[in-house]
């Protein structure tokens, strides 16, 4: 392979590059997809990638969707697509409270219906979904009723996140046998126009700063999505290529695992903010460093089809 890193990826290096992977991991938003608008030419990639052989991994750390709902997502924009190759935080943070925290009764939970569903199917109890409304003229914030039997605190994206659910999950922290888990640490949520709206981070930080406490994270560039996939998929990461928009979580993620990584600039990150890091003498920028880099998934058609 290339012997130095951000190169841009040509039709030859392509080839090359598809040669020495049988994995493909993609993340989602601003690779596959924008929001609910499909990447032109990104499911044919996908769908020709798999005929070829390839075995393909959506992984995402939007938490608001179970496999499911990502399944049918994926179908609808013509990608072929099952539930099993969809490793979201919602999913991957259900797992990770169950294998990793062993919690076997609640959760205090922030965040979506998806994630409840999630929880349910592993047998983990949810409280918290929804609005939780300040009720009464006078709260006695720090005797707000708690259920005894919570065992840890899940952060994910929530709408209704509100004063009362951060002053919650404080409460249930103040244990130290609480456990503490966020999905993902995502700051903002990029929108077309240059737009962005606050992303899971900011709540995840805010309960933190209340707890003052750090959560443990699920989401990449976190290790354990990479093991989700490779535990159930015996996945070897000398032969997987991770393409993802971001630097610091998808890019990172690929590092911190030993995995090909392919920058696409559809979305979030750009050449320059690769180029910077690789510039720096800081290890943790260097491992923002993609090996490739591509302006568009679809870019990598004409290799597939030669
Ligand atoms: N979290 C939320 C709530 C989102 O809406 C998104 C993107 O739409 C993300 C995280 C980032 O997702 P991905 O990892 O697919 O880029
Ligand atoms: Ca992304």
């Amino acid at each position: 392979m290339a012997a130095s890193k951000c190169a841009r990826l040509g039709e030859a290096l392509t080839r090359q590059l598809l040669e020495s992977v049988d994995f493909v991991l993609f993340d989602c938003d601003g690779v596959i997809w924008r929001g609910d608008q499909v990447i032109p030419g990104a499911p044919e990639v996908i769908n020709t990638l798999k005929k070829n052989g390839k075995r393909v991994f959506f992984v995402t750390n939007n938490s608001t969707k179970t496999r499911k709902m990502y399944a049918d997502k994926l179908g609808k924009l013509g990608f072929n697509a099952t539930e099993e190759e969809v490793f979201g935080t919602a999913y991957c943070s259900a797992i990770y409270l169950k294998n990793v925290c062993k919690v076997e009764g609640k959760v205090y939970l922030i965040g979506s219906n998806a994630m409840r569903q999630e929880l349910e199917k592993m047998g983990i109890q949810p409280l918290g979904v929804g609005p939780d409304p300040v009720s009464g003229v006078q709260i006695d914030w720090a005797n707000v009723p708690l259920d005894q039997e919570v065992q840890a605190v899940l952060v994910g994206f929530d709408e209704h996140f509100s004063y009362m659910k951060l002053n919650r999950a404080l409460q249930y922290l103040c244990n130290p046998d609480c456990q503490f888990v966020g999905t993902n640490a995502d700051s903002r949520l990029p929108l077309e126009g240059g737009k962005s709206v606050p992303g899971t981070g900011c709540l995840l930080r805010a309960v933190e700063c209340a707890a003052q406490r750090q959560a443990q994270v699920v989401g990449k560039p976190s290790k354990f999505m990479f093991d989700c996939v490779a535990s159930q998929f015996g996945l070897n990461p000398d032969r997987c290529l991770m393409i993802g928009d971001r630097l610091d979580t998808d890019v990172m993620l690929g590092s911190n695992c030993g995995l090909k990584t392919l920058l696409t600039l559809t979305g979030v990150s750009t050449v320059a903010d690769a180029e910077a890091n690789q510039k720096s003498d800081c290890p943790h920028q260097q491992r923002m460093v993609p090996d490739y880099y591509i302006d568009s998934i679809a870019d990598i058609l004409p290799a597939l089809e030669a």
